[in-house]
């Protein structure tokens, strides 16, 4: 049967369903609140069922293969942690139900903070921002009443690599603060002498990002936490890139003193259909004042005989609440869980073969692209999608032709610093094999630029809907059915 080429698919009088005569008295409906025109659409049951398993066909997703979307973390969610998070336990309880009826909730919490603290090298961790910018923006906060708190209120700076992410400087200018641009020396480092000559008391603190968003673990980081600790400001860890570092660093070892965490990257819960997300963030001791609040404690330690208590506090200086309610609780089981089955040494190696395929792919690509910083990479790695000979091709062609071959494309245009960027970003549980049907369709493409690069500038040739106007589809967003005027 051919594919159904409209939206369209009702027709009048059909239905889903069939109640059977009631055997009640009809009681009367209020009239004013009846609608002769409810334009819903009329459909059988198994064309309700058809048309979403043939929508949810025409996406793509890391169920179906390797997603190699850079700074993303696109990593696969195991089973596991759905199957947990569907525990009635879970699911059944409510934010505002007496605490002693959802203490095991409250534990799960209390472990997941403890153990973001562990893994990230923190005094303390709150789980409520939803998302890593969202985390982002907590820590400049805390940032702010930190120096606010001590008197210190002439800070109004804070330095931002141009490798950032976007996030980056829009938090930073949200809480108030002029973005200071650091460069990024040859090698890919932060350019250390010009931080040097921009550190002095205007400075509220820095945000780094390590591995940084070329995917290199910067070699200067130790001087530069030092130079910004020196004139008195605060380190912000942008911590989306953790996955690098699980069981091997420590952030708050380094000298970091505030990081988000990115639930829906390294902890493996789904970036699914715009969310929900989870950011928790986690603070050096000197902060732990000013979390936002409340956060889960054991309120009462227990005994042999009678379990802890756990119950909310709210931290003495608290900026106050950053999320209804306590954060989103689906995704720290899922964390958690996912937590629980690696283990510490599990996580370890997540890292180690996220770092491995990172530098398999590298080093199978870099004779037919071009790296523009090239040395061992960490969990991702960055390439120029265009060559001298074929000046025609951008980064975004190939892109696009990738998707001919069934894989998601890499981060385009990002980090800003190099040319037509492509970011690839493989992941720990991706297969030798996938892999290399990643490296056989670049070197693919890399040839039919050379030879077909219409096949290039014309792609995706495949996908339901071919190559679309990007600026269109971002300024005029249609993010619901419109139903079609029926005669
Ligand atoms: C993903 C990402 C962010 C923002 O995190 P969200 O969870 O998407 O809000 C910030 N910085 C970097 C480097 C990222 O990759």
């Amino acid at each position: 049967m051919p594919e159904p080429t409209i939206f369209e698919l009702s027709s009048p009088g059909r239905t889903g369903v069939t109640f059977p005569t009631s055997d009640v008295p009809e009681s009367p409906l209020p009239v004013d609140f009846l609608r002769s025109d409810l334009p819903l659409p009329e459909m059988s049951e198994v064309d309700v069922v058809r048309h979403f398993t043939r929508l949810s066909k025409l996406n793509y997703s890391i169920d179906q293969g390797i997603y190699p979307l850079g700074s993303c973390t696109m990593k696969y969610n195991p089973r596991v942690n759905e199957m947990v998070a569907r525990f009635s336990g879970f699911t059944q309880t409510h934010p505002l139900q007496p605490l002693e009826t959802v203490q095991g909730n409250l534990y799960l919490m209390y472990l997941l903070q403890e153990w973001l603290k562990e893994i990230g090298g923190f005094a303390g961790v709150t789980l409520q921002p939803a998302a890593g910018a969202q985390g982002e923006l907590t820590g400049i906060l805390i940032m702010r009443a930190y120096h606010v708190d001590r008197g210190d209120t002439r800070r109004t700076r804070i330095l931002i690599p141009d490798s950032a992410h976007g996030t980056n400087p829009a938090s930073s200018a949200m809480s108030g603060y002029e973005v200071i641009n650091i460069p990024t020396d040859p090698r890919g480092n932060i350019d250390l002498n010009f931080l040097q000559s921009v550190c002095d008391d205007r400075v509220a603190g820095i945000m780094i990002t390590n591995p940084n968003t070329l995917g290199l673990f910067d070699q200067n980081i130790i001087p530069v936490i030092q130079a910004v600790h020196r004139v008195g400001g605060l380190v912000y860890g942008d911590g989306a890139n953790l996955n690098a570092l699980l069981g091997i660093a420590r952030p708050g070892d380094l000298g970091i003193d505030i990081m988000h965490f990115n639930l829906h990257k390294t902890f493996a819960t789904p970036h699914g259909g715009g969310g929900p997300g989870s950011g928790p963030v986690g603070v050096a001791a000197s902060l732990v004042d000013f979390l936002p609040g409340p956060i889960v404690s054991m309120v009462e330690e227990g005994d042999e005989d009678i379990p802890p208590f756990f119950g909310f506090v709210q931290p003495a200086k608290s900026i106050g609440r950053v999320k209804s309610f306590f954060g989103h609780f689906g995704m720290m089981v899922r964390a958690f869980t996912y937590i629980a089955m690696h283990g510490p040494e599990g996580l370890r190696k997540v890292a180690e073969n996220a770092v491995l395929n990172a530098n398999y792919l590298l080093a199978r690509l870099r004779n037919t692209y071009h790296v523009p910083y090239d040395r061992i990479c960490m969990h991702e790695f960055v390439l120029e999608g265009r060559w001298k000979e074929v000046p025609e091709i951008i980064a975004l062609d190939i892109s696009k032709r990738l998707m001919d071959y069934g894989i998601h494309p890499p981060t385009n245009y990002f980090p800003l610093i190099v040319h037509d960027a492509l970011m690839i970003e493989p992941t720990e549980t991706e297969s030798k094999d996938s892999l290399d049907y990643f490296v056989d369709a670049m070197e693919k493409i890399a040839f039919e630029a050379r030879t077909h690069p219409e096949w290039l500038k014309e792609a995706p040739h495949q996908t339901p809907v071919r190559r679309v106007d990007e600026v269109k589809a971002a300024k005029e967003l249609v993010l619901c059915c419109q139903p079609i005027d029926r005669e």
